[in-house]
This record gives C-alpha cells, sequence and structure tokens, in this order.
C-alpha cells in the first residue's frame, strides 16, 4: 500500500498563551476527502498550517508522501487556500488570469517569470473551477463565491495532489454553497485531487466527502464520514458543542 500523503503522529502545538493542539494523529490517504469539523478556537487552522510546514509542532512528527516533513522537497504537491483569502479590498486590480497566474509564478531576482505554457494551465483551472467565461474580468468585479473560485484555480493551476482549503464558504452566498461543494466534489472524484476541508458547513458537506474528523484541541473522532452516524448525539455535542444532521 501507499504511504498515506499526510500523516501526523502525536503531534501537540502551543502557541505562547494558549495549547492550541493536544497529542494528534491523523492521516490523509490518496483520493481522501476529509472534512474537519470543531468550534471556533478549535486548533483547526493552526493543524492546517503545520501541514503545511508554515509552523512547526511543539512536539510529535509528520510525514508527507512517506518523507519526514522536514525532508520533503515537492510543496508544490500540497496547494492551500487560506481562510478569508476571498476577502479583497474593493479597489484591486487584477484580472481573474492574473490572479490564477500568480500561482506559477518563480521569482527570479526583482521579476515574476512564468512558464510557456501558462495560458493553457490557467484556462484548465478556470475550467476546473467553472470559471472560464470570467478570464478577462477584475477580479474585484466578482461575487464572494466567484472570488473564491478564482482562488482555488491558483492553488490549481500548480498541479497539487492535495488541496486544503479553511473555511472556503465563509463569504459565499447560502444559495451557492451547495454548488460549490459540487464543484469540490468534482475535483476529488473527477480529477482525483485528495481534499482536506476545514469547515462549519455539516449538512451540506457530508454528501461530498469520505471522512471526517472532529477537532476540540484533540481529535473526538475520525474515520469514515458513514460512522458518524452511527455516534449518539450526546458524543456530537461532546465534540462540536451541538447536534448535527444524522
Ligand atoms: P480554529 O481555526 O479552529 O478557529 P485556530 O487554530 O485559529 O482555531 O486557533 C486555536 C487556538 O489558538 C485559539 O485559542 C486561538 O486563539 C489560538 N491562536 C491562533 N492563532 C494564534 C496566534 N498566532 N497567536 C496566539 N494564539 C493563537
Ligand atoms: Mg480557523
Amino acid at each position: 500500500m501507499n504511504a498515506p500523503l499526510i500523516n501526523i503522529k502525536d503531534i501537540s502545538f502551543d502557541y505562547e498563551q494558549t495549547k492550541a493542539l493536544d497529542h494528534i494523529s491523523l492521516k490523509v490517504e490518496e483520493g481522501d476527502f476529509l472534512a474537519i469539523l470543531g468550534p471556533n478556537g478549535s486548533g483547526k487552522s493552526t493543524l492546517l498550517k503545520i501541514m503545511l510546514g508554515l509552523i512547526k509542532p511543539t512536539r510529535g512528527s509528520i510525514e508527507l508522501f512517506g518523507q519526514d516533513a522536514k525532508d520533503f522537497k515537492h510543496r508544490e504537491w500540497i496547494g492551500y487556500v487560506s481562510q478569508k483569502s476571498n476577502s479583497f479590498n474593493s479597489g484591486f486590480p487584477a484580472t481573474v488570469e492574473e490572479v490564477v497566474a500568480g500561482g506559477l509564478a518563480k521569482k527570479s531576482g526583482l521579476f515574476h517569470r512564468f512558464p510557456k505554457d501558462y495560458k493553457e494551465s490557467v484556462g484548465e483551472a478556470l475550467e476546473a473551477v467553472g470559471m472560464e467565461s470570467f478570464r478577462d474580468r477584475s477580479v474585484s468585479e466578482l461575487s464572494g463565491g466567484q472570488q473564491q473560485r478564482v482562488f482555488i484555480a491558483r492553488a490549481l493551476v500548480a498541479k497539487p495532489k492535495v488541496l486544503i482549503l479553511d473555511e472556503p464558504t465563509v463569504g459565499i452566498d447560502h444559495q451557492n454553497v451547495q454548488s460549490f461543494y459540487d464543484m469540490l466534489a468534482s475535483l476529488n472524484r473527477e480529477k482525483g485531487i485528495t481534499l482536506v476541508l476545514v469547515t462549519h458547513d455539516v449538512d451540506t458537506v457530508t454528501d461530498k466527502i469520505t471522512h471526517v474528523a472532529c477537532l476540540n484541541q484533540t481529535i473526538h473522532f475520525h474515520g469514515y464520514k458513514n460512522q458518524l452516524d452511527s455516534m449518539s448525539d450526546a458524543q456530537r455535542k461532546a465534540w462540536y458543542g451541538h447536534s448535527v444532521r444524522k
């Protein structure tokens, strides 16, 4: 069997004043669509930053694609769309194409270089998120949901194997959330991209995901999403603070 793409082994993380994560172990296998649920402040964003190597755990270790994270050289295999990445100030001048192409830019001295075939790559990424007809539009004219799709395209353009998304539906109109998750499900099922998603949209997302992890400083549940159905209401309340759909 192939190694897990992400293997978190008994990690903890403390900010100066706060214990954010306490003895977390979690595996993400190729093809998974994992939703990480948990109340505000439960350490979800911190866990994603650790997966990305943006911060180092206080204790424990991480393997990426079977390698110790310290030795892992293929950061472009793991794409990331951070929390609130779609909240632009209104004067943002760039076009959709420019924003997406930014995901391919390599810095050389003062300049950014783009690969020769970048137009084609940008087109493919926009198509994958259903935004190809918006290519020449200014990003600032788009709705929150459209901007979020552009940011996902910016992450996809580098052809990651795993895409990590932190609360991507914040700022998306309620009636557009379902189609947003349909788009994520097609990235997972048709393009074979492994997805790790932090969200509060428990009801909308349960039909799309394969796995769920319930976090509150530590992992209270991690497994196939259908096992969630067999949890008692009391267990749900313990990890999530309120009941969720059965
Ligand atoms: P979530 O994403 O689940 O809302 P976070 O991972 O952002 O939670 O935060 C977990 C805990 O760590 C919270 O108590 C939060 O206040 C604290 N925290 C987050 N970021 C920082 C930081 N940069 N400095 C200090 N404490 C932080
Ligand atoms: Mg967060």
